[in-house]
């Protein structure tokens, strides 16, 4: 990668915990820190002004920027008397709300099999709301994993009967099902990268897998100088 490349915006979070802004983001533009020297603004500027004019334009992608930045700003409240943010939406808000403003009439749920009540839930809740929901499992079609090249060894309880996930064809059925929006609960990591790669429709995520935290990945991250220090300190796996 060539240094004009190495992008590192994690590295703002330093100056994000001494003056909570960066030079992107700064509530006093005159006193904003300095840009670092690996801003992946300081050599794309190009990059940035072409990618914003598409939100300009009459398409779905534009109205999608949009209204993203009108649910982020919905998603706040101020509190009388302070300038403090306070968040008022949680994500199945924001996601109705999105919807709706979209004008989105049917919605596709992409579930895992671990989280059909989850989805079910979800669906009554956007069926109350006025849309029409549509849910398919990644177990659809019920077909052997060993069909995949696994051995028994790699299923998850060998010598048993197991089914491989098929998240294509949750997407093709969510297009012949004309959905509108596609949400994700729960599928594994890589099969809602094949999700979200056949999908017709856009795709968001209402529930990211992790079967450890309760599907909460960020914990992890929180407990990174203690609980997690070990993933900073030796590798997951060992190379082949
Ligand atoms: S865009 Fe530049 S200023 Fe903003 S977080 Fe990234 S490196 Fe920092």
């Amino acid at each position: 990668m060539s240094k004009q490349n190495d992008f590192s915006c994690s590295k703002c979070s330093a100056a994000w915990r001494k003056s909570e802004s960066t030079n992107c983001w700064s509530v006093d533009p005159k006193n904003k820190p300095a840009k670092p020297g690996n801003c992946p603004t300081r050599n794309h500027a190009e990059i940035i002004k072409e990618s914003f004019e598409l939100y300009k334009e009459n398409t779905e992608d534009a109205r999608i920027a949009k209204v993203a930045a009108q649910v982020e700003g919905l998603g706040y409240q101020s509190a009388a008397g302070s300038d403090a943010i306070n968040a008022r939406w949680t994500r199945v808000e924001d996601t109705i709300a999105f919807a709706k403003f979209m004008k989105y009439k049917k919605i596709g749920i992409a579930t895992c099999i671990g989280l059909l009540d989850e989805t079910n839930r979800l669906a009554a809740i956007l069926d109350a709301q006025g849309f029409k929901t549509v849910s398919v499992c990644c177990k659809s079609g019920s077909i052997d994993k060993l069909e995949l090249g696994l051995t028994e060894e790699e299923k998850v309880r060998p010598n048993t009967f197991e089914p491989a996930c098929n998240p294509v064809a949750q997407a093709r059925l969510l297009n012949e099902a004309n959905t509108d929006l596609n949400i994700i609960v729960g599928l594994c990591v890589g099969h809602d990268i094949l999700f979200t790669r056949y999908s017709d429709a856009p795709v968001t995520t209402m529930v990211v897998k992790d079967r450890v935290t309760g599907h909460n990945p960020v914990s992890v991250l929180y407990g990174q100088n203690l609980y997690y220090k070990r993933l900073q300190k030796q590798p997951l796996l060992r190379d082949k």
